[in-house]
């Protein structure tokens, strides 16, 4: 099970097994994190999303 990281709920998935939501990649190189967040925090954050992570983290 796949929790989104900013409004702790669980990420469905589709039918095809993919995540209802996105996986963004903050950092670089071994310090590099992925991060799984739901589709409506998604759209909430747009352009915010992976500096909304690297504070949440
Ligand atoms: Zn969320």
């Amino acid at each position: 099970m796949t929790k989104c990281e900013l409004c702790k709920e669980e990420i469905k998935t589709n039918f095809l097994d993919k995540l209802d939501g996105t996986m963004i990649k903050t950092g670089e190189g071994e310090t590099s994190k992925k991060h799984y967040v739901c589709s409506s925090c998604q759209k909430e954050h747009k352009d915010n999303l992976a500096k909304k992570l690297e504070l949440s983290t």
